[in-house]
């Protein structure tokens, strides 16, 4: 729990979500801002700013945030595949320094992406 985190707030539910999954170690919600129909946040209960953050002692939650991930996609029926990004620091245009795995889909995804 990192005071001030947006997405802690959100693991702690002092600030609302619509969470679509959740275990021991993982939260995913709707984004608030959709870029395509489907648009879920996939992020570890424990505070990560970023992927550059992580640790040898994040091993096994950054798998399951992947797993959780493809869980979420199936689950919201995207058959058609998805695209999972990070965004990691200023250049990617990582927003909220909670580490969080954006699930996408319902529409054809552009490459390279913007
Ligand atoms: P980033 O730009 O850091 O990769 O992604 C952060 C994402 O968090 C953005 O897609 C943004 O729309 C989403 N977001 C920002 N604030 C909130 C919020 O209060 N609730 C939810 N559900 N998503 C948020
Ligand atoms: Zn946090």
């Amino acid at each position: 729990m990192s005071t001030g985190c947006l997405f802690c707030n959100i693991v702690a539910r002092t600030t609302p979500a619509q969470i679509v999954y959740e275990d021991d170690l993982v939260l995913a919600f709707r984004d608030i801002r959709p870029v395509a129909p489907t648009h879920v946040l996939v992020i570890p209960k424990v505070h990560v700013v970023g992927i550059h953050d992580a640790g040898a002692e994040h091993v096994e939650v950054l798998g399951r945030v992947l797993l959780a991930a493809r869980d979420v996609a199936e689950k919201m029926g995207l058959v058609g595949g998805y695209r999972l990004v990070f965004n990691q620091g200023a250049d990617a245009g990582q927003s909220v320094h909670h580490l969080h795995c954006h699930v996408l889909g319902g529409r054809p995804m552009a490459w390279p992406p913007g």
